[in-house]
This record gives C-alpha cells, structure tokens and sequence, in this order.
C-alpha cells in the first residue's frame, strides 16, 4: 500500500524527471511505497494567458506569485484525497528543515509540496493555506523545485522498504543525534595507511563500542552544537567530558 502521496506544484515540471526516475526514488515508485504527481500550477490560473505573477505593491523588483492559482490548485488536489495533509511551502523564510523534520514527515500520508520562483509569493498564500513553511538552508535558491526533491527524497528513504536490506537509516549521521562514525573497507592497508585493529578484530562488542566513541568524537570535534539534545549514557557523558579535556573542536 502506498505510504505517502506527494503533490508537487511547480512553474518547471519538467525539473524532477531525471529524479523521480533514478535509483533508490525509482525504486520506491516501482515498488508502491511512494506516489508522486507533478502539477504545473499555471494551469490554475483562470485568466486568457494563465498569468502566475504580477508586481509588487509598494512597488520594488521583481515580481510576486499570485494567490488565486496556488489556491485554486490546493483546494483542487485537498478534495481529490481525504487523508489529513500538510500543505507545505518551500521558502527560506521557513522552519530550518532537519532529519527529525523528515522523520516527522514520514509519518505523513499526504504531503502537498508548493515550489515558488521569481522573488516570492503572495503573503496570503503564507497565512491563510500553507501549514508548514520550510527552508533548507540559509542561501537563496532560484526555485524551490530542488528543496522539494530534498524533502521528497529525505523522507522517502525513512518510509520501511524503501531502503532494501543492504542499506539502513538507522546509523546515518543526525538519526541519533550525532555524525556517524568513521567507515573503511578493503584493503586492510593503502599506501601504508591502515585500517584501525579493533574493525578487524571480528569482535562485535569492541566494534560497537569503538563505533559510539568515534562518533561522539566526531561530532564534538565538528558539529558540538549537536550534542546538546543527544541522548548519552552516564558512560557517554564521562567519555565526553574527558575529549572536551583534551582536544579542541576543530579536526
Ligand atoms: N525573495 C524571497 C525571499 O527573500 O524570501 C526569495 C525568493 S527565491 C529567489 C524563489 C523561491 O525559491 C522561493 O519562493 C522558494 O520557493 C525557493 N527557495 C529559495 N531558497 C530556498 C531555501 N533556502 N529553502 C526553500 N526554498 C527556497
């Protein structure tokens, strides 16, 4: 069955072919777990050339999404579907978007996802249809078509299957709140530089514990701001405390 529908509004449709079509996003379709539709929502524009945008009042650069299209199109696509849906919309003003924003996400059934162009949008779109407004991250993008394939992406592979076996979210770096640990593969040697014993000691215990440590190492030396909202045992904690003794925060 199939766990979240996106409905993604855009000028550029054309934009999320090679990406709904490729690996792991592919797979996902193929396999029922996701469903996308594209909607180009000039076709919700009522007047003779389906204009989207006009210039700002007060005056000043550049030109403003108008409401009645955006409106007409979510309305259009809330009636199809009756599961509960977050109307989203992808800004740099938004809420910063962070993994436990996609996992939260991936519990959705519905998402309907609203990419602006040109300076921005009509401030009514904001208050009176959105339920969410999102940013990913503190630069100015020319649309907001690759933060929709962000989200969509991030919060695909958290939906159970999407992944296969051989791949898990699970240790992935922000999942428990810290960076993930170094990783290495073959060969055990290259150019002299080794791969640390304990990985090919085979013991599972020593490997776990080596893996934490590492990655609380990593996280306090790059990301410490992380670390206040981690959940660390008491051993974690002294482990901590005695890496904040010794190093700086800069690897
Ligand atoms: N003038 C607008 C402002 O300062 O908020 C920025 C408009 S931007 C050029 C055009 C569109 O790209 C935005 O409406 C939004 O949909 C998208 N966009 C740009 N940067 C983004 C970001 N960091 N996160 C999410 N969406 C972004």
């Amino acid at each position: 069955m199939t766990r979240i529908h996106f409905d993604i509004l855009t000028l550029f449709p054309e934009m999320f072919q090679g990406f709904l079509h490729t690996s792991i996003i592919r797979k996902a379709h193929e396999k029922g777990l996701i469903e996308t539709q594209i909607i180009d929502f000039r076709q919700f524009a009522t007047d003779k050339h389906r204009i989207v945008d006009d210039a700002p009042y007060g005056g000043g650069d550049g030109m403003v999404l108008k409401p009645e299209p955006i409106f007409r199109a979510v309305e259009h696509l809330l009636k199809e579907r009756s599961e509960p849906t977050e109307v989203i919309l992808l800004s740099p003003q938004g809420e910063p978007y962070t993994q436990q924003k996609a996992q939260e996400l991936a519990s959705a059934s519905h998402l309907i996802l609203i990419c602006g162009h040109y300076a921005g949008f009509d401030e009514r779109i904001r208050e009176h249809l959105v339920t969410k407004e999102i940013s990913i991250g503190d630069y100015i993008l020319t649309g907001g078509e690759l933060p929709a394939m962000v989200l969509v992406d991030s919060i695909s592979r958290l939906i159970p299957g999407v992944l296969g076996n051989r791949l898990s979210p699970k240790a992935d770096s922000f999942t428990d709140g810290l960076l993930e640990y170094p990783q290495y593969t073959r060969p055990a040697e290259f150019r002299g530089y080794r791969v640390p014993d304990v990985l090919l000691s085979g013991n599972h215990q020593r490997i776990e514990q080596w893996r934490r440590r590492e990655s609380l190492r990593r996280t306090w030396r790059r990301r410490p701001d992380l670390l206040r909202s981690a959940s660390l045992s008491e051993e974690e904690r002294r482990f901590l405390s005695q890496l904040k003794k010794e190093a700086p925060t800069k690897e």
